[in-house]
């Protein structure tokens, strides 16, 4: 018999954010289908049983069933969308497989029944073994969130494979969540070593064909360990026992369009859901994640104590970014042998052209950024991607004395090559790492050479595990600090630690930390490797400020072709906001302008998110043909990630 069926056709429109009513013969909540819709045939998720067609419409059958998502993720997704002002359609978009499934040949792919036993080291520490037993309780009694905290090296990823192993061995699935899977194949090289074919690997760098034939080989529950980047917490695990979340202080785990979701949110309110644990894992925790989650200990690094930080007072070192101290450790390797680390967070050659007359900044037209020179004797803008030659006078003055600014990773590179020639070199930054070939590339080249010196963005801190380290410097320790962000100290304080991470992991290592400002509190703790102290401390200033994890933010973002309109739709929403209980709004204030769009921001602080974002979003749709019509468009992020 037919019954009548709620649908979210798969539209991205706001207008259309509600569910249809449509007949339905045997279908359940989850089911994937194809509606007629308007005068097209739309794909979309069946929500659950409808009580009543709405009066004076007739409802009309569905068309045809074409898959299916678990209806846990049918909840996960319609609890993203209202958590995080989006629509139901975007978030399932999210989770329904976007074609037919394939058929596979029978035996495609071989899948052994036990798990291979090689890599296994025999004994745990007592850390690691207290973590997995801890966590393999929780399993048992039905879920639960830890942060699994220790320095890097101190060996987080045997206990993420010991308890996915567990989890494996009471029929429950393991997602694990690795920042960008580009950057670490060591980790999914890892699992595979250890579970086999019950592995699916999730990257960005899959064909859709492929990421269709892994979604389905999840879904059949053929992968019962899922590893992958930020969006693999969507993965139609069977029957999910565990989460891992690797690097948890990594902000590629928030999304940064529509919808914004933290993959770390997510994560938790899955566990949830589906009675499974979540782990965080970090040397370096969120002060969010310090304060609310139960903490596992494994301790020190495991093979040797971390290397002394040197911290180089660029105000008494000449020679910026090559300073004496930093030329004399780079000299050692050339002379005998090793490998160094150099971490520098800009690209190009200088940040910024600037007229020694007149005092000018030569800029972007369309973004209110200084532009940035390059090796191709061109200005960039990194915001829209303008360029132009550069210029051998000024525009506004036209004096030919134009200065170059600060250093970027392709100066670095071409004084490093004029200075120790001996020094093979390898660049890594998003002007070159094009693509997940040219990046891997670059890896194995470093990893194979001696007296080799990797040098980029913050890429290069990322979880490589290269043998052979014996020096790691951040040649400005500086650059992130100057950010208008509240997370700016959280970001340097994470980046110099791991960084010096990366040094001595098998042999005696040296790091240095080259800055201006010596003493500020991110730099003076990490270079004595003081998390616990730098995490008390930013947790008072944070409760002080009302920022997370003691107040959530809601930020609603305007943009429009004059200053005045973003300003004033932010004002009269500002306006509607003001009676909303525990909540301090902060602004309309004005932004970067952008693509020659100029913006403004209203920040809420509150303890409760969604009524704001819920009645932004209601108030954003009654705006809509206002807004449209003068060419205005609006974001709303909830908990976004770089705030001023
Ligand atoms: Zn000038
Ligand atoms: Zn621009």
């Amino acid at each position: 018999m037919a019954s009548l069926v709620s649908v979210y056709p798969l539209v991205t429109a706001r207008a259309l954010a509600r569910p249809f009513t449509y007949l339905a013969e045997g279908v359940d909540k989850g089911a994937v289908v194809t509606v007629p819709f308007g005068r097209a045939r739309r794909r979309g998720v069946v929500v659950g049983l409808a009580d009543d067609a709405p009066p004076d419409v007739e409802p009309v059958a569905v068309e045809r069933v074409v898959g299916s998502v678990p209806p846990a993720l049918v909840d996960l997704a319609l609890w993203l969308a209202d958590y995080y002002g989006s629509t139901p359609a975007r978030a399932l978009s999210l989770v329904a497989p976007s074609s037919p499934a394939r058929r596979k040949g029978a035996g495609r792919r071989a899948v052994k029944d036990d798990l291979p036993a090689e890599d296994v080291p025999r004994d745990l520490t007592q850390g690691q073994q207290l973590a997995v037993d801890r966590i393999v309780t929780a399993l048992e009694a039905g879920g639960g969130n830890f942060l699994l905290y220790g320095a890097t090296g101190s060996g987080k990823t045997e206990v993420y494979l010991r308890a996915c192993a567990e989890a494996l061995a009471r029929g429950r699935g393991a997602i694990v969540l690795v920042p960008e899977i580009a950057l670490t194949p060591q980790a999914a090289g890892r699992f595979r070593g250890r579970f086999g074919e019950h592995v699916a690997v999730l990257h960005s760098s899959l064909s859709e064909a492929e990421r269709r034939d892994e979604r389905e080989r999840i879904a059949e529950g053929e992968a019962r360990v899922v590893v992958g980047a930020r969006s693999a917490v969507l993965a139609p695990v069977r029957n999910l026992g565990l989460i891992c979340v690797d690097e948890e202080q990594d902000p590629s785990y928030k999304q940064e369009s529509d919808p914004r979701y933290d993959a770390r949110a997510l994560a938790a309110k899955r566990a949830a859901l589906e009675g499974a644990v979540a782990v965080y894992g970090s040397a370096t925790p969120r002060p969010e994640s310090w304060a609310r989650l139960e903490r596992l200990e494994v301790g020190g690094r495991l093979a040797r104590p971390l290397p002394p930080v040197k911290v180089v007072d660029l105000r008494r070192e000449a020679g910026y970014p090559l300073s004496a101290p930093l030329l004399a450790e780079l000299g050692a390797i050339a002379d005998g042998g090793g490998k160094a680390i150099l971490l520098l967070n800009r690209r190009g050659i200088a940040p910024a052209v600037h007229c020694r007359a007149c005092g000018a900044t030569r800029r972007c037209a369309s973004c209110d950024v200084a532009l940035t020179l390059h090796g191709d004797r061109r200005l960039h803008c990194h915001h829209c991607g303008f360029q132009e030659p550069a210029p051998t006078l000024c525009s506004d003055c036209g004096a030919a004395e134009l200065a170059r600014l600060g250093a970027g990773s392709e100066r670095l590179e071409a004084e490093l090559a004029d200075r120790l020639p001996e020094l093979e070199l390898f660049r890594l930054d998003a002007d070159v790492a094009t693509s997940a070939s040219a990046l891997a590339e670059r890896l194995s080249g470093f990893s194979a050479a001696d007296r080799a010196v990797l040098l980029g963005t913050q890429m290069v801190a990322k979880g490589h595990h290269f043998a052979g380290v014996t020096l790691a410097a951040v040649v400005d320790a500086d650059t992130g600090m100057a950010l208008p962000d509240f997370r700016a100290e959280e970001r340097t304080f994470q980046l110099v630690t791991q960084l010096a991470g990366r040094s001595g992991r098998d042999a005696p290592g040296r790091v240095l930390v080259q800055t201006y400002q010596p003493d500020s509190r991110p730099v003076a703790l990490a270079a004595r490797h003081a998390v616990e102290e730098f995490l008390t401390g930013e947790l008072a200033r944070r409760r002080e400020l009302g920022y997370p994890p003691f107040r959530h933010l809601v930020r609603v973002t305007v943009a429009g072709p004059t200053a005045d309109g973003p300003q004033a739709v932010l004002g009269e929403l500002r306006a509607e906001l003001e009676q909303v209980q525990d909540t301090e709004l902060l602004g309309p204030a004005p932004l970067l302008r952008l693509r020659g769009r100029h913006r403004a921001q209203l920040l809420a602080k509150t303890g409760n998110p969604r009524p704001i974002a819920a009645r932004v979003g209601r108030l954003l749709v009654a705006a809509a043909p206002a807004m449209r019509r003068d060419g205005l468009s609006s974001s709303v992020d909830v908990d976004p990630q770089g705030v001023s």
